[in-house]
């Protein structure tokens, strides 16, 4: 769900597949039930914390820190609170909170969820820039180069196979 607000606000057009009857199940049991969305601590002190490889997270963590996160669920409209050990949780202390504040922000950018649709398998295809319908350029000599190519993704649900550039 994150990474379809996410996608969405940079502007592309998403479509989320859930395979269960409703978005973010697992969330509803963290945190026993109240979900620990966040840790409050000093940006510079968070990734002390991570226990395994945290040199990974480096560069995810300087684009969205946890600051970053408690900022966008407030301003999906989720109230926020900090306890003992400066653990995040939502006001209410209802995970539910949390998944109501992504499913609301995914509405006001469109995203369409298709829920009960597990997805099969995701086949790439490469389209070349003429059946693009984009002009060969004739300089070049060569009708198509591969880093010219952009891929084309067909997921194939239980239901369908759906196509889309
Ligand atoms: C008991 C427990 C407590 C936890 N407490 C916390 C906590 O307090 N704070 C915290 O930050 N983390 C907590 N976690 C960890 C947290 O739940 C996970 O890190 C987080 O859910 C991972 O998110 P995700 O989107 O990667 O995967 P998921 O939450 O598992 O979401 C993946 C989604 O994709 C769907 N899906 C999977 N395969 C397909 C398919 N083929 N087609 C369509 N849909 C598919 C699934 O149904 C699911 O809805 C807890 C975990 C557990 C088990």
């Amino acid at each position: 769900m994150a990474a379809a607000v996410f996608s969405a606000e940079k502007g592309c057009s998403v479509r989320l597949f859930e395979k269960n009857e409703k978005l973010g199940k697992k969330i509803y049991i963290t945190g026993k039930g109240r979900c620990n969305f966040t840790n409050g601590c000093p940006p510079e002190d968070f990734l002390s914390h991570i226990v395994t490889n945290p040199r990974f997270l480096y560069s995810s963590f300087g684009k969205f820190s946890n600051r970053d996160a408690a900022a966008f669920f407030e301003r999906a409209g989720m109230r926020i609170k900090e306890e003992r050990g400066a653990r995040m949780f939502p006001a209410s202390d209802h995970a539910s909170d949390v998944t109501r504040a992504l499913e609301r922000r995914m509405r006001e950018l469109g995203v369409e969820v298709n829920l009960n649709t597990g997805v099969k398998k995701i086949l790439y295809e490469e389209i070349r820039p003429e059946d693009r319908g984009e002009p060969i350029d004739k300089k070049k000599k060569r009708r198509f180069r591969r880093k010219d190519a952009q891929p084309a993704f067909c997921w194939k649900t239980e239901r369908s196979s759906v196509a889309a550039r």
